[in-house]
């Protein structure tokens, strides 16, 4: 049994797991590192959950060949002009090797969705009350739907496919996402008196996820619908795990607003897959990443409040002059390039690759070289390391703050 998992680390109180898909999510609080310790401690639920998901996938494999709305449809293949959903007879006629084809069908397909959640969300209107502000039908990786705080409705195309009930049932539990946030007694009760079978819903929805899954599939061409780009996000491992880390991943997604993919070296260091080889290849592990990548994304480190001062009276007892001065020179800035960071970054311009800075919540193109201002000579990098490690720590028994600087 091999499971796929990611580390997130998130303003929460409790770490977390919790499977999307088929890969698993181990949500950490910032002062949690590691996932070992967790992952080991819930192997039981870990198993029994895959168990489940596994079960889900046979019963997938059992459903119709294609449903809409939960009627079954035959797809005729033929060299027709344009492609029709012909909803009296049930039955797909489209050239499925057409790019164009499918993007016809996925927008009409959209279209039926539309048409149908307006009657159901207006209904559900009435009797909760409760009213949203605008509906979104797109193509979401992990999620049926979901509610923002603007009372915008997001919903998954996927939900074409599924029974009316079904439909249903996610609108509405959507729905009073927007007077309950979360799934606790009172939302469930209420869900009750709509759905009083919401338990065997719920269960279904989990095999419909992987069903679904595989009728886009016949629908679309996976390299043609999403761009992909791949981004290396390069910063020093003084932000790992911070939620300076965390605002730069969310600048990212902003920015480029596509499908995007994500390359964080931390998930390599939290990887027991290739803690190893990383520590093995150092930099050239973190250049063939780069290799890989469209552009790269970096983060300059600021040093925390107070971290000045803490410096300096820590430094005085150094001997060695020269080296005191450029601890000194290098405190003053506030915000600094670690070598690390001036490797990558260089590395990519060589490789032609673009390069952009995060500034607050802007990023900004780079086409220089950069000069790290830190670097390993007379081991400033290591001590710089040590006295944010003991600053860090200071902070946290003092209980005033958890690697937020
Ligand atoms: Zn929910």
């Amino acid at each position: 049994m091999k499971i796929n998992y990611k580390v997130e680390h998130r303003n929460v109180k409790y770490p977390r797991l919790e499977f999307k898909g088929l890969t698993l999510y181990v949500i950490l609080p910032y002062e949690i590192k590691d996932a070992a310790q967790l992952l080991e401690k819930r192997k039981a639920w870990i198993e029994k959950k895959w168990n489940v998901i596994q079960e889900a996938i046979k019963e997938a494999n059992m459903l119709q060949d294609f449903m809409i709305l939960g009627e079954s449809y035959t797809i005729e293949e033929t060299n027709i002009q344009k492609p029709i959903i012909d909803l009296s007879q049930r039955k797909i006629q489209a050239n499925l090797k057409n790019k164009k084809h499918k993007e016809i069908i996925k927008q009409q397909l959209k279209n039926f969705l539309k048409q149908k959640l307006k009657n159901i969300i207006r209904e559900y209107a009435q009797k909760t009350g409760l009213q949203l502000n605008k509906i979104i039908i797109k193509q979401q990786k992990t999620k049926w739907g979901s509610c923002s705080n603007k009372k915008n409705m997001s919903l998954n195309l996927k939900i074409v496919f599924l029974p009316e009930r079904i439909i249903r049932y996610i609108v509405y539990h959507e729905m009073l996402h927007l007077k309950y946030k979360k799934h606790n007694f009172i939302f469930w009760e209420e869900i009750r008196k709509e759905f009083p079978d919401y338990k065997q819903i719920e269960k279904k929805l989990l095999t419909y996820w992987f069903y679904t899954e595989m009728l886009f599939r016949k629908i679309s061409n996976s390299n043609n619908i999403k761009k992909n780009i791949r981004i290396y996000y390069a910063h020093p491992k003084w932000l790992y795990n911070t939620i300076e880390e965390e605002q730069g991943l969310q600048t990212i997604k902003n920015f480029f607003k596509k499908d995007i993919e994500i390359i964080n070296p931390k998930e390599y260091d939290e990887n027991p897959l290739y803690k190893e080889m990383k520590k093995r290849e150092g930099m050239n592990f973190c250049y063939k990443l780069i290799d890989k990548c469209d552009c790269v994304v970096f983060q300059r480190f600021i040093f925390p409040k107070g971290f000045k001062k803490f410096v300096i009276n820590h430094i005085l007892h150094i001997d060695k002059e020269n080296l005191r001065e450029q601890l000194k020179n290098i405190i003053k800035k506030r915000k600094v390039i670690t070598p690390g960071i001036a490797k990558e970054v260089n590395y990519a311009l060589e490789k032609g690759k673009k390069v952009y800075e995060i500034i607050g919540k802007r990023l900004k193109e780079v086409k220089n070289k950069l000069r790290e201002d830190i670097s390993f000579e007379n081991n400033q990098y290591f001590i710089f390391n040590g006295l944010l490690q003991i600053y860090r720590l200071n902070l946290i028994s003092k209980n005033i703050l958890v690697f937020k600087p």
